[in-house]
């Protein structure tokens, strides 16, 4: 396929639990699938941040900030080796809509355009954000705020006035992401449409966008994403 192949959505393992793959890994996965671009988007909560990733490592680092960037970090350099380029990105989860409270709702919002600097100054204040808050602060610098996975099970639809994109494509081998409605969802809204594996763990890659052209940069890639030129990828048995 011509164009620029795009992972967005992807997990490493010193981030979450739920990851199991590390940086030098990944490299070597995405490279014999033969993508040309890697979005690093870890959780971002405060259960994986100061229950997962601070302990561990929090000696080892200046800031929690700095512990949290560490794969995004590495997984750039293993996969600068075999020509891939990695940019920032992240999936966040805010306290008001975290899965680690008894009641719902429940979401994720993935973030493309943010670079590492403002991942590293900005993080742990985004878990206390309102959905208005990290829309307005993302709208205000060009970055793309999206749902992830609108439609799996335990997730809700939020407000879709206060979102850039949908993910309408997630193919995550391990849940039921229900990608159709999703499809409708952004066709119905006018949103801006991504894709992505959901990566995890080998085996799990595929997914993604193909993009017209290579991004410069962070910024660049979210106005690639605003000029809506791209295409998403699908499972086989599914179509956009
Ligand atoms: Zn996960
Ligand atoms: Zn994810």
């Amino acid at each position: 396929m011509d164009g620029y192949k795009l992972e967005m959505h992807l997990h490493t393992s010193r981030n979450s639990d739920c990851g199991k793959e590390c940086p030098a890994d990944i490299a070597k996965i995405y490279a014999d699938a033969g993508y040309n671009g890697i979005v690093c988007t870890n959780h971002l909560n405060r259960n994986d941040l100061y229950g997962y990733v601070a302990p561990p490592w929090k000696r080892l680092f200046r800031s929690i900030p700095d512990c949290w960037l560490r794969d995004l970090l590495e997984l750039k350099e293993e996969c600068a080796k075999v020509g891939i380029d990695v940019f920032a990105g992240a999936e966040v989860s805010p306290d008001e809509v975290t899965y680690y409270k008894p009641d719902h709702p429940y979401a994720e919002f993935l973030m493309y355009g943010i670079t590492a600097d403002e991942l590293r100054e900005n993080c742990e204040r985004f878990l206390t954000m309102t959905q208005r808050e990290l829309f307005e602060w993302c709208d205000s610098r060009g970055i793309v705020l999206a749902q992830a996975h609108p439609y799996r099970e335990m997730c809700d639809v939020m407000d879709t006035s206060l979102l850039h994109g949908i993910e309408i494509s997630n193919t995550h081998p391990g849940h039921d992401s229900r990608n159709a409605l999703a499809v409708e969802l952004c066709k119905r809204t006018g949103l801006i449409p991504t894709g992505g594996s959901d990566f995890h763990y080998r085996g799990g890659e595929g997914g993604g966008v193909i993009l017209p052209r290579r991004p410069n940069d962070e910024r660049d890639l979210a106005a690639i994403l605003r000029e809506r030129r791209h295409e998403v990828i699908f499972k086989e048995n599914e179509q956009g």
